[in-house]
């Protein structure tokens, strides 16, 4: 089944961008629609939380509730749970939407696009990683905020980047122990790193209360897991392996929470052809990219976190509506700045490029041990000749580790960009009978309204 819909201005993504940038096209009289493949609007860092303990605390996050408040009142329109699969430059891109008794193929033509896709943590494989109990740092805390009991467990959080010490706090307030912060960047980076913050005096006072709540863990620099360690009997996870470079110790440990730092989700922009600088998509002062129309907004532009992400949408939000952008220029360009130090602070080092032995799996979808892909130098050839990359995630995982570790990009991206059934693709075609067009209701989604 197939449905069209039309809107003025098309926003992919309803995190903190995609949410600024809709509302402020909206209340400037566009008519706008957004996508997103989560049940609510929120994206990573507004995720809705299901226990009564995360809801209390995000009922105390200010920025979020203004935000959603503004958008609810606009007259932005939210299409939930709908995954953008395909994008042409021809003006329309197409997302599916998947319940148990549905596959909806919509088709949505739009005038202005502004892609606000985020960002995904980066793992890097090492000895264990796969194991029952190892997580992604972002993703442990996504679970709890859905009600994974974690009050009472011994959490070992690693990796790099400041979503660790988020992460880490969140665990310790949801009630889990938290020994250990293994941070992989030099003391030496991040005293350089923090001493920048007096800039920007809001970043600091967080940094001091993620310290603040984490009292009672130790935040080691220049530390990282070189191996996850199964519990005799099971394949659970029981300790992790530490080294500070020069001595290598044992941390006991029911989960490990484990990321390095994020990537961005550039792939629509890939495909609809937008240039880049880097990994980021190109954008001007006003969050154009390079083809006409098209916005890019958040982090696909540059990791750079929460207020750069709203700021961004303000003023692609703003563009779209024909209105002047410049008094949001010089906040922009702070945090543009704040983007470089934090990239600068927390590079990977070179000691991670070789954790990975012969048999750890650097493809958990196809399987893929590190031994089939060493040697060789070109994502193509790795791709063909061992499957790596062609799972379900294509290569949203492994990619950017075999990027860090063997110097090779994924060459193309193509569509579909995630799997979509072949029923829901065959019957294209047919028309959905009982879809509306616009209007479409405010924050229609596939199981509950907000
Ligand atoms: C797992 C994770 C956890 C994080 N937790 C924190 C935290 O606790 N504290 C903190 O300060 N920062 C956190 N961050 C960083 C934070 O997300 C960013 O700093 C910032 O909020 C990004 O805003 P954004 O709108 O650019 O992206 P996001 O908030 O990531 O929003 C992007 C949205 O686009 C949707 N999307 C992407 N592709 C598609 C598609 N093809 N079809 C439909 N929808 C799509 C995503 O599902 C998401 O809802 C986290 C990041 C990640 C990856």
């Amino acid at each position: 089944m197939s449905a069209n819909l039309a809107t003025e201005v098309l926003v992919v993504g309803a995190g903190p961008a995609g949410i600024a940038a809709a509302t402020t096209a909206a209340e400037h009289g566009r008519n706008v629609l957004i996508l997103d493949d989560n049940r609510k609007p929120g994206g990573q860092i507004w995720r809705e939380a299901s226990t009564t303990a995360a809801a209390s605390t995000h009922a105390k996050d200010s920025k979020k509730h203004r935000a959603l408040d503004r958008l609810q009142r606009s007259s932005a329109q939210i299409l939930a749970g709908r995954t953008v699969f395909n994008a042409s430059s021809a003006g329309f891109l197409e997302a599916l939407q998947q319940t148990s008794s549905v596959s909806l193929i919509e088709r949505i033509h739009f005038d202005h696009l502004i892609l606000a896709t985020g960002a995904r943590e980066r793992f890097l494989p090492f000895p264990g990683w796969t194991l029952p109990g190892v997580f992604g740092a972002g993703g442990l805390q996504a679970l709890v905020r859905a009600g994974y009991p974690i009050a009472g467990k011994r959490v070992v959080v690693a990796g790099t980047g400041p979503l660790l010490l988020a992460v880490a706090a969140h665990l310790v307030h949801d009630g889990a122990t938290v020994p250990t912060v293994a941070e992989q960047a030099p003391f030496s980076s991040l005293a350089t790193f923090s001493a920048s913050l007096w800039r920007q005096p809001s970043k600091l006072i967080q940094g001091a209360r993620y310290r603040a709540t984490l009292r009672s863990t130790s935040y080691r620099t220049g530390c990282w897991v070189v191996e996850a360690i199964p519990a005799k009997d099971t394949h659970q996870l029981s300790a992790v392996r530490l080294t500070d470079g020069k001595r290598t110790w044992t941390e006991p440990c029911d989960l490990l929470a484990s990321g390095y730092h994020l990537v961005p989700n550039t792939e629509i922009a890939e495909l609809l052809g937008c240039a880049f600088a880097s990994s980021f998509v190109l954008v001007d002062e006003q969050q154009r990219t390079s083809l006409p129309k098209i916005y890019c907004v958040g982090e696909p532009t540059g990791i750079a976190g929460l207020d750069a992400a709203i700021v961004q949408g303000e003023i692609a939000g703003l563009a779209v509506a024909g209105k002047p952008t410049s008094s949001l220029r010089a906040r922009a360009q702070q945090e543009r700045a704040f983007a470089k130090r934090l990239e600068h602070a927390f590079a990977l080092r070179e000691e991670l490029r070789s954790l990975a032995k012969p048999d750890t799996i650097v493809c958990r979808c196809e399987d893929v041990p590190f031994a089939r892909i060493q040697g060789h130098t070109n994502w193509a050839d790795i791709k063909l000749q061992t499957r790596c990359g062609m799972g379900p995630c294509q290569g949203r995982v492994c990619g950017p580790a075999i990027e860090f570790i063997l110097n090779c990009k994924p060459a193309s991206v193509r569509q579909p960009l995630y799997p979509v059934p072949l029923s829901a693709l065959c019957s294209a075609d047919e028309p959905a009978p009982q879809v509306p067009n616009i209007p479409i209701p405010k924050f229609q989604n596939t199981e509950e309204t907000v």
